[in-house]
């Protein structure tokens, strides 16, 4: 019964073990890709986009063996001044890359994205939408350019997540539970986001309980299988599997020493006494 009841803890710790090693993993491998100590950061880099009057949505994917991010630009074609026009020949360059494409490699898929925009209410006077479909953030802000930046990370399967949302009028927010800790620029979220690390808190959860099964059947080495080999090794011997205590292969009564197998023989007795 004692036995049976320290596996299962121990079980447990494995477990438990195995949730803070995918964990930490997760967290040091988006360490090392921002520290650029893993390369490539992507393997394949992909860029498809959306024109859906009033805005222009630009979704660039990649990802390699341990890392995926989606960064989603979302910009309004109908501001006046710099910003857009920078965002109406943007939009203009891209159309003219599809022509392009679709002139001469017919076969080749289309960079269109499939995303539809839906207008919500003025939140602080500002626009805001949402890209529907997407499990995004629900609201962006529209009134100037927005970002969202969405990471997975982990090993062997991506276990943590990460949304932020940047706006270039608000700054940084965090649509996920992440631990943003520096950044490399002063103004982090003006420039490309590489620049600022943020780790990821959100667990991807058929990544994350995989993971843990992964890393906490190692755990069961030196917290369950050490322990099981140690007392069949000492059995073997004619020792106490508890203590070492030499009992001359006399395991039959138990150990003198520590009382290992005394208490199942004492209630097994108890079994024939008679209760008052
Ligand atoms: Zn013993």
């Amino acid at each position: 019964m004692r036995s049976r009841r320290s596996l299962i803890i121990r079980l447990g710790l494995c477990v438990l073990l195995g949730a803070i090693t995918t964990w930490m993993v997760a967290w040091g491998l988006e360490i090392a890709a921002w520290a650029e100590l893993l390369k490539p950061r992507v393997s394949t880099p992909s860029v498809s986009f959306t024109i859906d009057e009033p805005y222009f949505i630009e979704l660039t994917r990649g990802e390699n063996g341990i890392r995926a991010f989606e960064t989603w630009r979302l910009l309004r074609l109908d501001v006046d001044g710099s910003l857009g026009d920078w965002a109406r020949g943007l939009a203009d360059e891209y159309l003219a890359q599809e022509e392009w494409q679709h002139a001469t490699q017919p076969d080749r898929p289309p960079v269109r994205l499939d995303a539809e925009i839906i207008s919500g209410p003025l939140r602080d006077g500002r626009a805001t939408v949402t890209i529907k479909g997407h499990g995004l953030p629900s609201v962006l802000d529209t009134s100037t350019e927005s970002r969202i930046y969405r990471t997975g990370v982990g090993w062997p399967l991506r276990s943590f997540l990460s949304d932020v949302v940047i706006d270039t009028s608000n700054g940084p927010q965090y649509h996920s539970l992440s631990w943003v800790t520096f950044s490399r620029t002063a103004n982090t979220w003006k420039g490309p986001m590489s620049v600022a690390l943020v780790l990821p808190l959100q667990p991807a959860w058929t990544g994350f309980a995989l993971n843990t099964g992964f890393y906490g059947a190692f755990w069961t080495l030196p917290f369950i299988g050490l322990p099981l080999f140690k007392q069949h090794r000492r059995r073997r011997k004619g020792h106490c599997p508890h203590c070492n205590y030499d009992l001359k292969r006399d395991l039959e009564h138990g150990c003198p020493e520590c009382g290992w197998g005394r208490g199942a023989r004492a209630s097994s007795e108890s079994l024939h006494t008679p209760v008052d």
